[in-house]
């Protein structure tokens, strides 16, 4: 089945997003010394990115429901008064035609709790929201879920280059990846519409491997990680970034391994971090798995209820690292 009007319609939608985070972004970077009254800039571009998304969502697919991180509760207590006007004001840089009321609605239409039928839409307005706050690595991440399986991703990079020469990010550049099942990965600079598919590394031998991980080590163990790369003789340091850029890294090449270890038994990954990537990495030609081997399920509602960590790889080099992962200490019950 062609998607083409649902492809058009969230590369749009997130690209509306990526605008309003960058200038919350450069608003922000630009006062970092200055006290805040008015919220901190990520909520806001969480606020404001999601009202962005379900406006333009719902004028195109008005029956399609949506989950969302953020609900309008918060603007609307008393003491975030000055949030909620940032919010709106951001939003109506964008959508100038937009009032107060139906931006609150349009982030409150993101409240669906997913499951295993149907159609709904997934987004994570900012992933990798300490990426955001640093003023590097953040991605914009909105995914289609039809019965279950991620039948489509766009993930908006706003300060990823099309090539990678420095991952701590350069404001001013940025990158769009999508890609829609059974019909390949692409990419095209943020602000050009010039798309180019991607594909994942040719790379077989192990030691050859590129890691990418998260920035955050609380997100994954980089300890786990290390002792991983240092099994399969990897010699190269890992490229760390926030959001799900990693995946991009992984479908177009750059990096062969996108591998996340839980640090607490208990955390169970959300479904917004997951879906736009990781359909991008098997589009590109790799594979997406939790650290035992199984399927991402995303049928579970808003958790990955079933799953353990995250690979993501070029998947030539998927099964080995799945080995080598069985002799890690602490991986197995
Ligand atoms: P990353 O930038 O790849 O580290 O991922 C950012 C995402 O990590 C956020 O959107 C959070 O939802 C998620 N996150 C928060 N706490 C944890 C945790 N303890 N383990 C794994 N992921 C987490
Ligand atoms: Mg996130």
């Amino acid at each position: 089945m062609s998607r083409e009007l649902e492809r058009e319609v969230a590369v749009r939608a997130v690209l509306k997003a990526c605008r309003l985070c960058r200038n919350v972004q450069s608003e922000h970077m630009s006062r970092q010394k200055v006290n805040k009254t008015d919220g901190s800039p990520v909520t806001v571009a969480d606020f404001g990115g999601q009202a962005l998304v379900s406006h333009h969502l719902s004028m195109a697919f008005p029956a399609d429901p949506l989950m969302g991180e953020e609900s309008s509760d918060q603007l609307l207590r008393r003491e975030n008064g000055a949030l909620k006007e940032s919010v709106i004001q951001h939003v109506r840089r964008i959508v100038p035609e937009l009032d107060e009321e139906e931006i609150l609605a349009a982030i409150d239409r993101g409240n669906a709790s997913g499951g295993p039928s149907g159609r709904f839409w997934v987004l994570d307005p900012v992933d990798g929201t300490k990426g955001f706050l640093r003023g590097a690595q953040y991605a914009v991440a909105l995914a289609l879920v039809e019965d279950g399986e991620v039948t489509l991703g766009v993930l908006g990079c706003p300060n990823l280059p099309l090539v990678l020469d420095n991952p701590g990010g350069h404001p001013g550049q940025g990158c769009l990846f999508f890609a829609a099942k059974g019909e390949g990965a692409f990419m095209r600079p943020l602000d050009e519409e010039r798309e180019q598919r991607i594909t994942v590394s040719l790379e077989e031998r192990p030691s050859g491997a590129l890691f990418a991980e998260s920035f955050e080590s609380e997100h994954s163990s980089h300890k786990d990680s290390a002792r991983l790369a240092k099994m399969l003789g990897v010699t190269r340091e890992p490229l760390r970034m926030d959001g799900q850029g990693k995946y991009g890294l992984v479908a177009r090449g750059e990096a062969t391994i996108y591998l996340r270890v839980p640090v607490g038994k208990e955390y169970a990954e959300n479904i917004w971090d997951h879906a736009a990537g990781a359909v991008i990495v098997e589009e590109a030609g790799g594979k997406v798995t939790d650290l035992d081997g199984l399927r991402l399920d995303f049928s579970r509602g808003k958790k990955l209820e079933k799953n353990r960590g995250i690979l993501a790889s070029n998947g030539r080099l998927h099964d080995t690292v799945l080995e080598a992962l069985e002799g890690l200490p602490g991986q197995k019950e």
